[in-house]
Parts: C-alpha cells; structure tokens; sequence
C-alpha cells in the first residue's frame, strides 16, 4: 500500500448546523463525496486514516482556547463523523486498513504518530479531504510536504467557511506545496 486517504475532522462539530465551530452549508454540502471518495479509496486498497481533532474541556494550555470556542471535546457527540461517511466508518472501523487518528493541532502530523504509522506501510502519496480547508487540511499538507510525502487533494471532498478561503487554500497547496487537485 503506497497512498493512504487522510479524512480531515468531517465532525459534527465542524459540519453539522449545531455544531460548536461549523462550517455549515459548504462543509454539508460534501457530504456525497467525502463519502464515496473515502470508500473508493478504501475499495483500491488504500490506507484510510481518521484524523479527529480531540480537545479537554477548558484546556487553558491550549492556543486554540484563546481563538476558538470550546469544539471536539473528548466524549462529545461534536467529535462523532458527520453524515454517510459516519454510518460507513461504523462497518469499517477495527479493519486493519482504518485507523482512527486523534489530533490536538490542526495538522494530522503535530505531535502525532502518524508519519511513523504511514512510513511502515510504505505510504508515499497522501490524499487528502475533510474541513477546513485552509486550516486543518492546509497545515496537514505543509507538513507532508516538509516530510517528503506526495500530496494529492480531492478538491470537490474538502470545504471551508466560504469559496474565498477555500480556493485560497487549494491554489496554496498546489502552487507552493506541488499538491496535485483532483476530484473525485
Ligand atoms: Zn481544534
């Protein structure tokens, strides 16, 4: 297995209309293809790797308490995957080919062991999709592009608060990470 599907906080949290920190409309609107996209994936053979943001409650240490209102709390249904894609991870999860990745930085890789879980499987090229894309999606891409990963991005599978800071982000990762947009 070369490529691994990174599937970027498609919480509740995130998406949902009552989520705590919601993209709404654009992050509900990917719902499809987030979904057929991470099973496509899946059916290649591809690693697929749940990257959940997980914060405590009140976790004064934390710099996203001084930006952010409280979201993704560990326990909370905000954590739980949003939509199709949710009732999916609910027949996959355990397979050896899944893994539920806890994150405490809007990178996948920030203190994570993730870089160490993708070299063992010989994972070359990372996919990525999910919410925000200029935010948690960014900052994992700059950080696989500083390990040395090939990025591919599902342009149509992530989403942001508007087309502005979305398409900023995508035309970042392609100009300067060397990201390759797809869809999906
Ligand atoms: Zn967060």
């Amino acid at each position: 297995m070369t490529r691994a599907l990174l599937s970027i906080d498609y919480t509740f949290d995130f998406v949902a209309d009552e989520g705590k920190l919601t993209a709404g409309t654009p992050a509900q609107a990917i719902a499809t293809a987030i979904f057929e996209a991470t099973r496509k994936a899946y059916q290649a053979g591809n690693v697929i790797v749940f990257c959940i943001d997980r914060h405590e409650e009140n976790d004064q240490y934390h710099p996203e308490s001084r930006l952010f209102p409280p979201h993704n709390i560990a326990g909370t249904k905000g954590r739980d995957l949003y939509g199709q894609l949710g009732d999916w991870y609910e027949e996959v999860k355990g397979d050896e080919q899944v893994l539920w990745l806890d994150k405490r930085r809007y990178s996948a890789f920030a203190g994570t062991g993730l870089d160490l879980y993708l070299r063992e499987r010989g994972v070359k090229t990372v996919v990525l999709t999910g919410v925000l894309t200029d935010i948690c999606v960014l900052h994992t891409a700059i950080d696989a592009y500083n390990l040395g990963y090939e990025i591919e991005v599902v342009a149509d599978a992530v989403a942001s608060l508007d087309e502005a800071r979305h398409k900023f982000a995508l035309e970042h990762m392609r100009d300067v990470l060397g990201a390759k947009i797809v869809t999906g």
